[in-house]
C-alpha cells in the first residue's frame, strides 16, 4: 500500500511523522510521492493557533476531494486537544490521538476490513511514560531532528499544548545515545534536540537537558548538536557554563520571549521578567561569543495596551534578535487567556504584528551584516541554483557559496563576504 504524510507544526511533529513513516515502511508500505495516487493519507496536525486547526481541516477536505478512494487519517495535537471537533470531521476515516500513533498500522488494517470509522483519542494520564520512538533519519533533510522530551506542565495562559501533550516525559538517556549514534552512522553530521518543553528534559527521570546535550555531543561521528526551542528560566549560569564545555553545541539559542513587557508577561503566566530575560541573553553572549539568539514573540495578548505593546517592541529591539517569529495572539478554547477580559481587536493585533515584524526584520538584517568578514563552518544542505549551494553556520546564519558537485552534507569553512536579502554570501575558505 502506498502512503503519503502531511505534517503541520513543529519539529516534534516532523520527528513523529518520520517515526510513523519508518514504522509503516517496515511493515511493507511504500511512499506515494507527490502526484502519485496514495492508498493511505496521514495528516499529522498542530493546534497551536486557530489557523493551525483550519489548515488541518482544509488539508483533509482537499485530500478527500482529490483522492476519494484513499483511507484518510487525522492524528497529532488537534484531535488530542479537541477530540469533539475532530470527531465531527468525517473527511477523516481514522482519528487517532497523540498516544495512539504506535497502533497506526493495526488501525488502518482494521478500517480496511470493517470500513467502520475509527475515532480513538485517549486522554493523557499522570503515569504515562515517554512513547518509545526512534528514527533512522529524516527523509529529505541534512540535519536530523531528535525528539527527546514530550509534554509540558507550565500552562502559560495562551497555550493549549499542555492539554494536547500531557505531563513531561523524557526519552531514556541510553535510547538517546543509541539513536544519535545510529544517525551519525547513517551520515548525519548534525542533530537537533527537540521537545515540547525541551529544558524540562529529565525532570521525570532525575536528569537534565545538560545530560542530554553531553550524551549527544559524545556520539562519535556527530559534528554539531543544535537545540530546539527553549524556555528561558531554566537557562541558569550553571546550565550555560556546563553547555559551554560542549564544543559541538551550536551557538544558536531559540529563547521563547512572547512579550517584552513585564505586565503582559505576568498576565501570560510566564516565569521571568524582561530584565531576567536580558540577563540570560547576556550570559549566553558572554559564554558563546558570536552566538545568535532567536525567539517567538506575540502581539495583542488580552489586555495589552498600546503602551505595553510599545514597551515590548522597544525591548525586542534592544535584545537584537537574529530572527523572531512574530504571532498575533490566537484564542484557544480552554485556556486562561481565552476567558480573559480585554480581548484585543483583530485589526489592532494585525497592526501590532506588522510593526513588530518590520522591526524584527531590521534586527535580522543587522545580524546578517554583522557576520560579514567572519570565517565560519557551514553545513551544506542543498543546491540553491546551478553551482550555488546553501547551508547554515553553527549560529544558524544561512550562507550561499559557489561550488562544485555533491557538497550536500559536507561541513566547509567559509569566509562570509557580504549580507544579502535574508542570507549571506560566502567563499569556501
Ligand atoms: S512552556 Fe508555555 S508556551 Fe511552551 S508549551 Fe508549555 S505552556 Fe505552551
Amino acid at each position: 500500500m502506498k502512503v503519503r504524510f502531511l505534517t503541520l507544526g513543529c519539529k516534534v511533529n516532523q520527528y513523529e511523522t518520520e517515526a510513523m513513516r519508518e514504522t509503516l515502511m517496515s511493515r511493507g508500505f511504500t511512499p506515494a510521492h507527490e502526484g502519485e495516487r496514495a492508498d493511505v493519507l496521514v495528516v499529522n496536525s498542530c493546534t497551536v493557533t486557530a489557523q493551525s486547526d483550519q489548515k488541518a481541516r482544509q488539508a483533509l477536505r482537499r485530500l478527500r476531494r482529490q483522492e476519494p478512494e484513499a483511507v484518510t487519517v487525522l492524528t497529532g495535537c488537534w484531535p488530542q486537544a479537541f477530540p469533539g471537533e475532530a470527531e465531527k470531521l468525517t473527511e477523516a476515516d481514522i482519528v487517532l490521538g497523540n498516544g495512539k500513533r504506535g497502533e497506526l498500522v493495526e488501525r488502518i488494517l482494521e478500517y480496511l476490513s470493517t470500513k467502520q470509522r475509527i475515532v480513538d483519542v485517549a486522554q493523557h494520564t499522570r503515569d504515562e511514560g515517554f512513547e518509545p520512538m526512534a528514527v533512522k533519519g529524516l527523509e529529505g533533510h541534512t540535519r536530523a531532528f531528535l525528539k527527546i522530551e514530550d509534554g509540558c506542565e507550565r500552562y502559560c495562559a495562551y497555550c493549549i499544548i499542555p492539554y494536547a501533550r500531557g505531563r513531561v516525559r523524557s526519552k531514556p538517556i541510553e535510547d538517546l545515545r543509541a539513536e544519535v549514534l545510529g544517525l551519525a552512522q547513517r551520515g548525519y553530521k548534525e542533530v537537533v534536540l527537540t521537545g515540547i518543553n525541551l529544558p524540562a528534559y529529565g525532570q521525570d527521570i532525575g536528569l537534565s537537558l545538560c545530560d542530554a546535550v553531553e550524551a549527544a555531543c559524545a556520539a562519535e561521528g556527530i559534528s554539531r548538536v543544535r537545540l530546539g526551542s527553549l524556555e528561558p528560566e531554566r537557562l541558569t549560569p550553571e546550565v550555560i557554563g556546563r553547555m559551554r564545555a560542549q564544543e559541538k553545541l551550536c551557538p544558536q539559542f531559540h529563547l521563547s520571549l512572547q512579550s517584552g513587557c513585564d505586565a503582559t508577561l505576568k498576565r501570560m503566566h510566564r516565569h521571568y521578567t524582561s530584565a531576567e530575560y536580558m540577563k540570560i541573553v547576556e550570559d549566553l553572549r558572554a559564554a558563546f561569543p558570536g552566538c545568535s539568539v532567536t525567539t517567538d514573540v506575540m502581539a495583542g495578548f488580552p489586555g495589552e495596551t498600546e503602551e505595553e505593546f510599545l514597551e515590548s517592541l522597544d525591548f525586542c529591539r534592544r535584545v537584537g534578535f537574529a530572527k523572531a517569529h512574530v504571532f498575533a495572539y490566537s484564542r484557544r478554547p480552554g485556556t486562561a487567556a481565552d476567558r480573559a477580559e480585554g480581548q484585543v481587536a483583530n485589526a489592532v493585533k494585525e497592526r501590532r504584528s506588522r510593526a513588530l515584524s518590520e522591526a524584527m526584520e531590521q534586527s535580522r538584517q543587522e545580524f546578517l551584516r554583522a557576520q560579514t568578514g567572519t570565517v565560519q563552518e557551514v553545513l551544506i544542505e542543498r543546491e540553491a541554483g546551478p553551482g550555488l549551494w546553501e547551508g547554515f553556520t553553527g549560529n544558524y546564519t544561512p550562507v550561499r557559496i559557489e561550488g562544485g558537485e555533491g557538497l550536500s552534507g559536507r561541513i566547509l569553512p567559509v569566509k562570509i563576504v557580504r549580507a544579502a536579502d535574508g542570507y549571506c554570501l560566502g567563499e569556501a575558505f
